[in-house]
């Protein structure tokens, strides 16, 4: 009998990170059909005079934001990182700590404090992109800056208490550890076989097509083979492109619109502005050419079953490693049926 990833337990391995995701499909034979109950959302208002973010607002530190048009970034009022640190270590027997510097910054996406990034327009889209490239080529150049990581957590589940767009940005001088892994699997991978690992896996999933949620002229959007959350999603360019530096005018387009695309779905799943973490992992700027890398970004939404049903990373989670019930093509054949219009903007 041959292995049917459609229902055999199974692992299944994590090119990027070398780690491994174990998939229970025989928990979930029946796919499930779409939303159960839909939320009402409340109408948020444009502006709120109690947002640390909104135009005009004075925050905690007792700056004024500026009257912002389009975005807007800043040194977070409550850093992670400071800038400097002592440069120095401790060692004491078998303990071991070392220094860390660097920047953490808020980056507005929008002055309108009522929008997410499904509901903006793609030109706008292309701004909050265009500040991305520019905050990471900044912050990259300086000298104590190695890596700029560049994030976006959206809504309470993921412990964001205030809606107003905005994701932030931490850099720092050493190379954090998801980027390591992800470094030294692409590095092998490029020594072996001359070639980008990402760029050949996004090859076979357009062979395959299964797992694909979207896809545009420059970018490709689907549900890793290894997804750990339910309806992860990865945003990959088509090209062999480092970091987002490196992406031309009508490039960013393509980026903006499968970001519009993706997050869309996700609102439409279950009719709720759907919570995730989104991050973007690229070539580290430690000066090296890194060769190897291939940029994406990677969505992590907690919800599984509904608007209030999430999957919780416990027991065997903690303990051993990442494990998931509805497949990767059930996850992706979902997303890929869902309509490209926003369900509170639906003409009827
Ligand atoms: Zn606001």
């Amino acid at each position: 009998m041959s292995l049917n990833l459609d229902e055999h337990p199974h692992r299944r391995h994590n090119i990027l990170t070398g780690e491994w995701v174990l998939v229970s499909p025989h928990r979930t034979k029946r796919p499930w059909q779409g939303k159960q109950e839909g939320t009402v959302s409340e109408e948020r208002p444009k502006y709120d005079e109690n947002c640390y973010l909104c135009p005009g607002n004075t925050r905690a530190s007792g700056e004024v934001n500026p009257n912002y048009e389009s975005t807007y970034s800043f040194t977070n009022d409550f850093s992670a990182l400071l800038s400097d640190t002592p440069d120095d270590g401790y060692e004491d027997g078998l303990l071991r700590a070392r220094n860390e510097t660097g920047i953490c910054k808020v980056v507005c996406f929008s002055p309108n404090h009522s929008l997410t990034l499904p509901l903006m327009k793609i030109e706008a889209i292309e701004k909050v992109i265009g500040l991305w490239q520019k905050e990471y080529t900044e912050l990259g150049a300086m000298e104590n800056i190695n890596h700029v990581q560049i994030f976006e957590n959206k809504g309470e589940l993921m412990g964001c208490s205030n809606p107003h767009p905005h994701g932030q940005i931490w850099a720092q001088c050493s190379v954090p550890q998801e980027v390591e892994k992800k470094s030294r699997q692409q590095l092998h991978y490029w020594r072996k076989n001359g070639a980008s690992l990402l760029q050949d896996y996004l090859i076979q999933e357009i062979h395959l097509n299964e797992r694909i949620v979207a896809q545009n002229e420059d970018f490709l959007a689907l549900v890793p083979f290894w997804a750990v959350w339910p309806y992860e999603v990865m945003i990959a360019p088509k090209k062999h492109y480092q970091n987002i530096e490196q992406l031309a005018k009508s490039e960013r387009t393509g980026f903006a619109e499968i970001i519009k695309e993706v997050t869309i779905k996700y609102d439409n799943l279950f009719e709720t502005p759907f919570p995730y973490s989104m991050g973007i992992h690229q070539a580290p700027t430690d000066g090296a050419g890194h060769e190897e890398w291939h940029f994406h970004m990677s969505f992590y939404p907690p919800l599984l079953r509904s608007a209030t049903v999430r999957k919780f990373m416990v027991g065997y989670e903690m303990f051993a490693n990442p494990q998931r019930d509805i497949t990767v093509e059930q996850a992706a054949q979902t997303l890929r049926k869902l309509s490209n219009e926003h369900y509170s903007q639906k003409s009827d």
